[in-house]
């Protein structure tokens, strides 16, 4: 799918303008090349799942540098976030267990 060139908006097939912004033989590049780019559907994946996001990072270090830094990114937050909420997970259901001892004795 072409892209124009001008504003970036997605161009139907054979447009000899581009919609969006009007510009005309708009030029249109395939986006498509440019493969090596962070992907927020894969750094959502990498932060809710840690271990997926750091097997793609090792998979990517190589022909996706900047894709596999963002995934590595996501799921060092994802265990970061995650550690945290365990704790507080953990903290609020000790003070449940003492609320509750106290009240029974
Ligand atoms: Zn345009």
């Amino acid at each position: 799918m072409p892209y124009c060139s001008h504003c970036g908006a997605q161009l139907p097939d054979g447009a000899p303008a581009c919609p969006q912004c009007a510009v005309t033989r708009p030029g249109p590049i395939v986006r498509e090349a440019a493969a090596d780019k962070p992907s927020g559907a894969l750094a959502v994946l990498a932060f809710l799942f840690p271990v997926v996001g750091f097997a793609l990072w090792f998979a990517w270090r190589q022909p996706s540098p900047l894709r596999a830094r963002s995934v590595r990114r996501a799921a060092v937050w994802g265990v970061v976030v995650g550690g945290i909420a365990t704790v507080v997970a953990f903290a609020v259901y000790m003070a449940v267990i003492v609320s509750v001892m106290k009240k029974l004795s």
